[in-house]
């Protein structure tokens, strides 16, 4: 595989960009070698500047569901950008907007638009601490909820100790606000909220964690952690910019039947262009300004072009029997994967939910953030170059969950496993 582009790209770019990029997974830190610099993008390929190919299961990390520029996309975009970029001032486009997450997710009476999932994750945070007066927070191991300083934070050295900051610039101070627990387990989270309950300004949550590789919330888990919010007057936060409107149309909250009392979007709400969002009730998102006091704003919030691209992705996805495509898709790839490792007698499992997934290189099942941790990352490392090589792009990370897309056809899929069956039993030597 020709990649001297790619090679010469990157050795400009560390020189004037932090690791040579603007995010650090793009590094392949974590499974080693240079990342490719991307062309162009098409269904469910990527195309490098060296002319390569590849089947691509990373969908620009999850926006990208419909698959690459899909030409209703693009249209909306290319369409809206004639009017002008940027108003600074209301669009009609943006009213659209929360009509329509209010209408897939009805959790969410009134939105507020913003521009990252991060934003939207340290927006939802403040709105917690400002409707209950309270200051602390509780997230889970292995959950990311962006960059925000109350989320770069480590355990402690028991989930009711102080947290720890986990990036020099966090402050101690900011840190000790939050609490950290093991997903997945009833008697930790139960024993928090019994302690330290009516100091919790809220629990935030990815449903379905795709952040340490794909971990589904074991049978009653969120509804447990529903159950002790509602006694202790904390707010229950679903982090859905992955899940929205991935693992069902309206997102892991109809999947599980979970209400919470705000949720956060990101990636699939703006099509591939840089949108997040925060919902919850009327009376919740009243208390944002100019409604309320919770102070928040954005100069590029609601912009047309963005706001144009997310709600055509949102038509796409709004198709009969979208999902349930997706899901087979899914399961067809994740079994083919499965006897591709079987075969070759390595130790591997999945786990599946709607449009994402997770490889881990264990005997399954696995579904705690200890289990994922515990996974073989050196073998995942050979698998994911032994993929590369054949023009299969993974996540580049053994945490990271994988995302399908409906420009991913029978062919794609078992192109796929056909590779995997041969990087399997290269991986073994
Ligand atoms: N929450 C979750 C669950 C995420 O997966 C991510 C990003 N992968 C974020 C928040 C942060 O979103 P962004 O990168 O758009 O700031």
């Amino acid at each position: 595989m020709q990649t001297d582009r790619s090679q010469q790209l990157f050795e400009r770019a560390r020189q004037r960009m932090p690791g040579g990029v603007n995010s650090p997974v793009r590094a392949f830190k974590s499974v080693g070698g240079e990342p490719f610099f991307v062309q162009r993008a098409e269904g469910a390929c990527l195309f490098d500047v060296d002319g390569n190919r590849y089947i691509d299961y990373v969908g620009s990390w999850g926006p990208m569901i419909a698959g690459h520029n899909h030409p209703a996309v693009l249209e909306a975009v290319v369409r809206t950008a004639r009017d002008g970029l940027s108003f600074g001032a209301p669009n009609a486009l943006e009213v659209d907007m929360a009509e329509t997450i209010a209408r897939l997710v009805p959790s969410c009476q009134m939105v507020r638009m913003v521009n990252s999932g991060t934003e939207a994750t340290l927006s939802a945070v403040r709105l917690a601490r400002g409707a209950t007066g309270r200051a602390r927070i509780v997230k889970f191991e292995g959950c990311y909820h962006g960059h925000g300083d109350s989320f770069l934070v480590k355990a402690g050295s028991g989930a009711l100790t102080f947290g720890e900051p986990d990036s020099p610039g966090v402050p101690k101070a900011l840190a000790d606000l939050t609490l950290t627990l093991p997903y997945n387990d009833f008697d930790a989270a139960t024993a928090l909220f019994d302690t330290a309950g009516d100091d919790i300004a809220g629990l935030i949550i990815e449903p379905v964690v795709g952040n340490a590789n794909c971990l589904p919330p074991r049978e009653g888990f969120l509804q447990h952690l529903r159950e002790l919010c509602t006694r202790h007057g904390a707010l229950l936060i679903f982090d859905e910019v992955m899940t929205g409107f991935r693992v069902a149309l309206g997102g892991a909250q109809a999947r599980y039947g979970v209400a919470p009392d705000l949720t956060t979007f990101g990636k699939i709400i703006g099509g591939g262009m840089p949108v997040g969002a925060y919902g919850g009730s009327r009376a919740l998102m009243e208390r944002v300004s100019p409604a309320g006091p919770v102070y928040q704003a954005g100069t590029l919030s609601g912009n047309p072009v963005a706001m144009a691209a997310g709600l055509a992705m949102l038509e796409l996805v709004q198709a009969p029997g979208f999902h349930a495509a997706l899901e087979a898709k899914v399961h067809a790839l994740c079994d083919g994967l499965e006897a591709a490792a079987g075969a070759a007698g390595v130790p591997f499992s999945t786990q599946r939910v709607g449009g994402m997934f997770g490889l881990f290189f264990a005997p399954g099942p696995v579904d705690t953030h200890a289990g994922a941790v515990a996974c073989d990352t050196a073998a995942f490392r050979r698998f994911f170059h032994a993929m590369l090589r054949q023009g299969i792009y993974l996540a580049p990370s053994a945490f990271e969950a994988g995302f399908m897309s409906s420009a991913h056809g029978e062919a794609e899929i078992d192109a796929t496993i056909a590779a995997a069956e041969t990087a399997f039993f290269a991986i073994r030597d």
